[in-house]
């Protein structure tokens, strides 16, 4: 079953294209990376499936249902409560504990706070970072700020987790880390996963990569591109 689709996508920044007609299928339960050049559109066209971008043109489907014609409201419905999100640099609210952090998709689904820090402390120990549960997520090295934003996109067990770079700002064997992690956590629960990196070594992770170049999406490998 097709977990998340776009058909024909097109969306631009003022004057400058971003999207010029991508389309892609991702199946339930698989590991996409999406890589391509920097500002080819991977970030943009990840932000339309995920409902936070409306295209001008094109359709997004997520479990067959159109999203991209519901209203902003329904939209941000839907990825509270079944959408997880990693972003670059993790993005954590620096004045929060790392459980608090963790714990916070649970609070806004409208879970109780001792029963949503019990749940977010559950992540520390096979995330290796016992100990740090009460520290301020401003005062976390980049590869425990990472695991812990890897833990709040999964922690409230999202049919689909959208990562952009999760470990662009890691060193490459933190990175591969956190790579190993996303997968472990994402096979056991059968998580669609999309990520977006230019990490060849990251996407080695996914099942299938494709690449986004000028706003188009091709299965095409980078090196016969224009060669
Ligand atoms: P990538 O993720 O591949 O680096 P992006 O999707 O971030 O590419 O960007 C695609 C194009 O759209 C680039 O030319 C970028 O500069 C432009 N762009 C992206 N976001 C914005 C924005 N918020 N405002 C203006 N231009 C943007
Ligand atoms: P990524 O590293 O994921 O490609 P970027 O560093 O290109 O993301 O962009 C980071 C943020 O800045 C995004 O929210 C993107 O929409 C925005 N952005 C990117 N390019 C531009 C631009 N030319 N003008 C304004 N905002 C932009």
């Amino acid at each position: 079953a097709i977990a998340v689709e776009a058909r024909d996508v097109v969306l631009s920044f003022g004057q400058t294209p971003a999207l010029r007609g991508a389309s892609l299928s991702v199946t339930r339960g698989e590991i996409l990376a999406i890589m391509g050049p920097s500002g080819s559109g991977k970030s943009t066209l990840l932000h339309c499936l995920a409902g936070i971008l409306v295209p001008a043109s094109g359709e997004i489907h997520v479990d067959g249902r159109r999203i991209d014609t519901l209203s902003e409201t329904a939209r941000s419905a839907l990825r509270r409560d079944r959408f997880g999100f990693v972003f670059q640099f993790g993005q954590l609210v620096p004045e929060l504990t790392a459980e608090e952090n963790i714990a916070l998709p649970l609070l806004l689904g409208g879970a109780r706070r001792t029963a949503a820090l019990a749940e977010a402390r559950t992540w520390f120990e096979p995330l290796g970072l016992d100990g740090l549960e009460r520290r301020r997520s401003g005062e976390l090295s980049g590869g425990q700020a990472q695991r812990i934003a890897l833990a709040r996109g999964l922690v409230a067990g999202p049919e689909i987790l959208f990562a952009d770079e999760p470990t662009g700002s890691l060193d490459s064997l933190t990175g591969e880390q956190i790579m190993e992690l996303l997968v472990t956590a994402a096979r056991e629960r059968g998580t669609t996963v999309i990520v977006v990196t230019h990490e060849a070594r990251v996407a080695a992770y996914a099942d299938r990569e494709i690449i986004v170049r000028d706003g188009r999406v091709t299965s095409l490998v980078p090196e016969r591109i224009g060669s």
